[in-house]
């Protein structure tokens, strides 16, 4: 393999990114190894450059580069590698990029406990992409040889992986969707039963960082539990959920899903809903009331996530709420980003691009619906 030589330093951006990574995650990747992230960059960097031996890279806990190495020939490396990265949404492309055009590039870095086990603290996808490219990136390895010992942390790290993220059924939007997707969820027998699952579903959640919500069946539980986190704000957890009213049908929400990863659908939604849940005293009334025009968006989100997931509990997929343009006899067509559409108010029209129409919306301004014309 081709030793990487045109390494950098992180810049200070990158340095407040890369630590964040573990504080998000410090629990299972090294408990109280650091407290403050002034600290943690301290020691990265002091910390030396090594080339880790394969051998070494296969055995790294917190990292899928064995698994790319175990592939074999170089384009099943890369194959599994580009799969890995999409399930994460991490972009490939511009480190193959990288690569090419010989960039500079921040090592990625590494703990090793007293027993020299090593385990990757960030870097995961740079150290995928240029391994399955055939080129050796050097790594910054942190010593951490005072409580940390990773071989005695392992059984409780690897409990916490499994039982608390989980992994998302997807299935390429234009196949059939796999069954437990069209399936209408048990009732959960209790709240406690559903607040179990919820822990998962939220610990997964947090790992795709594009995502606002999750349903139960998206990670495999056949059970009515469902959660939406909008950044920022409380996460919503719904065990038995129903949506007992409706209000204020909008039209065209760009919808997106984690079981259906780069698909946007335009679909019809409602910008008032009220759920009842068993884990809810009080019924939840969802939809924007702020005058903020930020927290209101923040608002519509949850309320649309909302609908979305509980459709998913009772075996619908945004695909089912796809906006009709019942005049057009072609398929319904997906509208581009930048494509311009007509919209109105009820008394005034407007052509805008497509992405801007999110505020319009919450305003109450809806698509028109392209007519049939009759020659
Ligand atoms: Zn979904």
């Amino acid at each position: 393999m081709n030793k990487v030589n045109n390494i950098r330093d992180y810049t200070n951006d990158e340095y407040i990114s890369e630590t964040e990574e573990y504080f998000g995650n410090s629990e299972y990747i090294a408990p109280g190894l650091v407290h403050t992230q002034e600290e943690l960059i301290n020691k990265i960097k002091s910390a030396p450059i090594e080339y880790l031996s394969l051998d070494d890279m296969k055995e790294m806990h917190n990292t899928d580069i064995g698994e790319i190495l175990n592939a074999g020939k170089q384009e099943d490396m890369i194959r599994v590698g580009k799969q890995l990265a999409e399930e994460y949404e991490r972009d490939w492309g511009s480190l193959v990029n990288a690569i090419n055009d010989n960039k500079e590039i921040p090592p990625p870095i590494v703990l090793r406990d007293t027993k020299d086990k090593l385990v990757l603290m960030g870097g995961n996808t740079r150290l995928m992409v240029y391994t399955s490219h055939n080129k050796h990136l050097p790594v910054k390895i942190i010593d951490y040889d005072k409580e940390f010992d990773f071989k005695a942390e392992e059984q409780e790290f690897k409990k916490r992986e499994e039982t608390m993220v989980r992994k998302i059924i997807t299935e390429d939007a234009s196949k059939h969707y796999p069954s437990i997707l069209k399936d209408i969820c048990e009732p959960c027998k209790s709240v406690e039963e559903g607040e179990k699952i919820a822990v998962d579903l939220l610990n997964t959640l947090t790992k795709h960082k594009s995502g606002i919500g999750l349903a139960a069946n998206q990670i495999g539980i056949n059970k009515k539990v469902c959660v939406v986190h909008i950044p920022k704000r409380e996460p919503l957890v719904f065990i038995n959920p129903r949506i007992v009213a409706k209000e204020q049908e909008i039209m065209g929400v760009p919808e997106g899903c984690l079981s259906f990863p780069g698909e946007t659908v335009h679909t019809t939604r409602h910008s008032l809903i009220t759920v009842e849940a068993d884990n809810w005293e009080e019924k939840v009334v969802l939809g924007p009331t702020s005058e903020d025009k930020q927290e209101s968006t923040d608002e519509l989100w949850e309320c649309i996530a909302t609908q979305h997931e509980i459709d998913h509990l009772n075996g619908k997929t945004m695909y089912d709420r796809e906006l009709k343009r019942e005049p057009i006899k072609r398929e319904s067509k997906k509208i581009g980003r930048n494509e311009k559409v007509e919209i109105t108010n009820g008394t005034d029209t407007k052509k805008i691009k497509y992405k801007k129409i999110e505020p319009f919306l919450l305003e109450g301004w809806r698509l028109v619906e392209e007519e049939q014309v009759n020659v």
